[in-house]
């Protein structure tokens, strides 16, 4: 160990190779609510794509494990390192070059959401893809292919990244796809490295899209009397061509919480908070304001015929808080006891029938569940509330059975890591985790890169 030390501290400094006390407790877990923290042998903060080859040339002819981590935001456990291993984080990897003749951003890894939203912001642009954590890594998202309440419009990470470099446990520094949109030359190997959750390799720069910032915004608050009426609107509202950046739900309670953890009050009448039992949240933007407006009204139009008990524009502030308070729904729910987030995604024409089963497995299982999510991608966030492991356990199992019995997966965007590691196994075709086995064996011969995260080596 001794030795590791000392080589790691010749590659990144001795500043910058932590053991010991000096691991800070945040680099031992994420945000997954039943993954317990462990603490790694050393943490390594490179600040170039040559230091991470270093360092996993070194880990790997060692055979130590290698977790990249970046800001630790994940909820499924896939940053939690291994006791005998090295966290690589991706903390010093911090430049940014914005390409505003070819509309792209040329990033580090450990560039933050809302570091890239200041550096396009004075150039009029944008990166889209906004999952509800603005200190979440660009490194993280590509990792987990993340999503978040724009991807109705814009899609997820997968469809912005245009390319990336990545380096292998050889320590071989690959580059792949460009400024381009377009490449029909060979395989894809970003898209294979997106949603890797660092058992791969490590994503060292990454190209992604940007997409004009969009002045003019309206945001529509409609109360519905069930959640399957506000399921059976979505798919109207996106084949309305209006193309809404958000369409959310939130049942009454999440709504409830969203409103007072933000300290908003948008004066609804007792008869619709008494009777509404989910909202939607649409949010519509474009360059021309007359245009937003008529749009906004159209949808207003669609929500009311098809059962809104009201449609209300929310002024631009209220709104705001609104939305924050959506997004900071899984801090809500953990502050009230959650024990576990599902983020199941259906096709979008059966997240009604979803919904309505998810109904009559919280009553057979005597477990209660609520949920805000991504209506417009067929993609909810179940808060599952049951203390006993066991019931809880056969909850997400039946979740999980019934999504995919309507063509769904296990997760739209959080990843499996550990924490969905079994649920995820159980389910998939084993000729396909043969082959993903095999894939990760060409990347990564000696198993170094994050091990018994996504699935097991051996069947
Ligand atoms: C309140 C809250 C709301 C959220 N809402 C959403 C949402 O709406 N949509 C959504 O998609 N997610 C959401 N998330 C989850 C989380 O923000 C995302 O998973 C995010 O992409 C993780 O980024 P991170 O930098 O924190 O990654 P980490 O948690 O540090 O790591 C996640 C995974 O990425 C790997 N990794 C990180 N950097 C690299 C790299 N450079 N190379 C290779 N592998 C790497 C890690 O090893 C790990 O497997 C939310 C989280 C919170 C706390």
């Amino acid at each position: 160990m001794a030795e590791l030390l000392q080589a790691l501290r010749e590659i990144v400094s001795e500043r910058n190779v932590l053991s010991g006390d000096q691991i800070s407790d945040d680099y031992t877990h994420d945000e997954c609510l039943n993954v317990a923290p462990v603490r790694p042998t050393f943490v390594v903060r490179p600040d170039s794509a040559e230091q991470v080859s270093r360092i996993l040339t070194l880990a790997n002819q060692h055979r130590i494990p290698v977790t990249v981590r970046g800001a630790g935001s994940g909820l499924s456990g896939a940053c939690i390192p291994d006791p005998d291993g090295i966290v690589l984080s991706t903390e010093r990897l911090k430049k940014i070059v914005i390409d505003t003749d070819n509309h792209v951003a040329i990033v580090e890894p450990g560039v933050t959401l809302g570091e890239l939203d200041e550096a396009t912001a004075p150039h009029g642009l944008c990166y889209p893809i906004q999952p509800g954590e603005a200190s979440a890594t660009l490194g993280g998202n590509v990792a987990t292919n993340a999503g978040g309440m724009a991807a109705v419009k814009y899609g997820v990470t997968r469809n912005l990244v245009l390319g990336m470099q990545f380096v292998l446990p050889s320590g071989e520094i690959v580059e792949s796809g460009g400024k381009f949109v377009k490449s029909s030359s060979g395989y894809d190997l970003s898209q294979l490295v997106l949603g890797s959750e660092g058992t791969l390799a490590v994503v060292t720069r990454i190209i992604v899209k940007l997409v004009p910032r969009l002045s003019h915004r309206m945001t529509l608050l409609a109360p519905f009397l069930s959640v399957e009426a506000i399921t059976r609107t979505v798919p109207k509202i996106v084949q309305s061509g209006a193309g809404p950046l958000y369409v959310e739900y939130l049942d009454a309670l999440a709504f409830a919480g969203a409103c007072r953890r933000k300290n908003v009050d948008l004066g609804l009448p007792q008869e619709i908070t008494s009777t509404a039992h989910a909202y939607m949240l649409i949010l519509v933007e474009g360059a021309v304001g007359e245009r937003v407006q008529e749009d906004a009204e159209r949808l207003a139009e669609m929500c009311a015929e098809n059962g809104a008990l009201d449609v209300i524009m929310l002024p631009a502030s209220k709104a705001k808080l609104v939305i924050d308070g959506r997004e900071e729904s899984f801090w809500s729910g953990k502050e009230a006891g959650m024990s576990d987030q599902l983020d199941v995604v259906v096709p979008r024409a059966s997240l009604a029938h979803f919904m309505t089963e998810v109904q009559n497995i919280s009553q057979a299982t005597g477990t209660f569940i609520t949920g805000t999510g991504h209506a417009g991608d067929g993609n909810v966030h179940l808060g599952i509330f049951q203390p006993d492991e066991q019931k809880r356990g056969d909850t997400i199992d039946r979740i999980f059975d019934l999504g995919q019995r309507l063509g769904g997966v296990v997760s739209a965007e959080h990843g499996i890591g550990v924490a969905k590691k079994k649920y995820f196994q159980k389910r998939e075709d084993p000729a396909k985790l043969a082959l993903l086995r095999r894939i990760k064996q060409a990347f990564d011969p000696n198993g170094i890169m994050n091990p018994g995260r996504v699935f097991d080596l051996e069947p």
